[in-house]
């Protein structure tokens, strides 16, 4: 293991680690563009440079220049990395990288999370120091049906393209013609809409050139804040960010369904789950949380307090004979706890599919996506049974909790209870229906298919009328119980 020095401290490095790597893992922090941990080292926006001393033999005060992302780690190797040469070399580059870039920032959806803002201001700070007139590329660039591209704000780092030929293999993109006249456009044959990860690339861009339609002049991203949370999009169960707007910032006057509104969701790093990465599923989370809720519990269609909708509930469980359950696969572990621990003795249960792979979805394959499109079906396997192809022909009532359940295929007469969250038709059919929270209105954990365990977090308070499921396990249960 060599040992080598950044800025006169000692600094262990892992055999074959670069220069970058060993310093930032030991809290050295070095600039970069084009570099990424999780992607070839392109070594091309040379703002990592640094400066080795020289030792041994030639240790004669002199210095040489080099970057920081190429440059392996050798033993006594001594190195500065914010010295005068280094800054003024940095803003030699920050200079020429903002050669031809524009003065967008006010309009700018990366402002407020943009490296090249903040390292022009760290280490350039100066006007453009070129007397010719900027070049100008095309602004617009619709580079799928999700991502918008800004050549003129593009830095030419390769990350995106590197991206796509290393992580989701669509080699979708690729630099086109030389010099300032260099373009990141399709590939040829190639179609960016059919990588479902292509929003990655949104991330990666270090700069504003590649942005998201969807989120596009939406928000500025300091009136936002990240929740932590799990997509629910497959058993994967990769962790994300659900950014929606700080309270501090609410609404009061514009549309006040902004306020409770998931504006992006972006990854949350883990390298258990998902690494750095999501998939387009992940960001389109919003389109699911965000149908039209049930908050009316009702008896038959005919609306009724949450109290009377339980009431009726607990009166079935008790008159039935031969009552199933049919258990979310989108339930957390605690949910899935509480239901167990209060009708698990009463009642027959098996776990069902939630939801299915959506048409044209890629169904699987082995970067990220799983083809069981549920979060939770493996702690909820691990408790119940699955659906089997037909029930007794004497079951008399059946609980269904979530969506998905098939009520064309229930024993004839068999009574129902049905808790849900969305807007339904069959929601007025029930016997009984309690309209209940989801996921961004509660705390809870998912396990995921290799067996681990994430947790996810409250974005917004629950809409009145709306109980949250364990709650309605826990009041079903007993002989009597009264909801908040
Ligand atoms: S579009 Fe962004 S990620 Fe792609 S090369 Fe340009 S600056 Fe880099
Ligand atoms: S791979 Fe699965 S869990 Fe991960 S973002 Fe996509 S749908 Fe969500």
């Amino acid at each position: 293991m060599p040992d080598f020095f950044v800025n006169g401290q000692p600094v262990h490095a892992e055999p074959g680690q670069t220069v970058m790597q060993a310093a930032l893992a030991a809290g050295h922090f070095i600039p970069y563009f084009c570099w990424h941990p999780h992607l070839s080292v392109a070594g091309n926006c040379r703002v990592c440079m640094v400066e080795v001393e020289e030792t041994g033999d030639k240790g004669g005060g002199g210095s040489w220049m080099e970057i920081a992302c190429n440059m392996p780690v050798t033993e006594g190797m001594r190195v500065l990395t914010d010295s005068d040469a280094v800054r003024k070399r940095r803003k030699e580059i920050l200079q020429f990288i903002t050669l031809n870039h524009p003065v967008d920032c006010g309009i700018c959806d990366k402002a407020g999370e943009c490296t090249l803002q903040d390292y022009h201001y760290a280490y350039n700070g100066a006007p453009s120091a070129s007397r010719d007139a900027k070049v100008h590329a095309t602004k617009f660039f619709p580079l799928s049906s999700r991502i918008t591209l800004d050549n003129e704000r593009c830095i030419l780092c390769s990350r995106c393209v590197r991206f796509t030929r290393e992580v989701s293999k669509s080699h979708a993109l690729g630099i086109q013609h030389r010099g300032d006249h260099s373009l990141i456009r399709p590939a040829e044959g190639a179609r960016f809409d059919e990588d479902p990860y292509s929003d990655n690339v949104i991330d990666l861009c270090p700069v504003g050139a590649l942005l998201s339609r969807s989120f596009l002049y939406q928000a500025r991203v300091w009136y936002l804040q990240p929740t932590p949370s799990v997509c629910p999009g497959c058993e994967r169960g990769c962790t994300v960010q659900l950014w929606h707007r700080k309270p501090e910032w609410r609404l009061q006057a514009l549309d006040a369904r902004r306020n409770t509104r998931i504006e992006r969701v972006t990854p949350l790093e883990n390298p258990a789950v998902n690494g750095p990465w999501i998939c387009n599923k992940g960001r389109d989370l919003a389109r699911l949380f965000e149908r039209e809720r049930a908050t009316q519990a009702m008896l038959k269609g005919r609306a009724v307090t949450l109290d009377e909708a339980l009431a009726a509930a607990r009166a079935l469980i008790a008159a039935a004979r031969r009552p199933v359950a049919l258990v979310s696969s989108w339930g957390s572990n605690e949910e899935l706890a509480a239901f167990q621990a209060a009708l698990g003795a009463r009642l027959a249960s098996f776990v069902k599919a939630d939801r299915q792979p959506e048409p044209g979805e890629r169904v699987a394959d082995d970067l990220l996506i799983r083809p069981d499109k549920n979060p939770n079906g493996a702690a909820a396997r691990a408790l119940f049974g699955a659906v089997p192809a037909a029930f007794p022909p004497d079951t008399d009532l059946v609980l269904a909790w979530g969506e998905g359940a098939d009520f064309g295929s229930l024993p004839r007469g068999a009574k129902t209870i049905l808790l849900g969250a969305y807007l339904a038709p069959k929601n007025g059919h029930a016997d009984v229906f309690v309209p209940i929270s989801i996921q961004t209105e509660r705390a809870g954990h998912y396990t995921n298919f290799a067996g681990v365990v994430s947790a996810f977090s409250p974005c917004f308070a629950k809409p009145e009328g709306v109980a949250h499921a364990a709650d309605v396990f826990a009041a079903l249960g007993v002989s009597k119980a009264v909801i908040a």
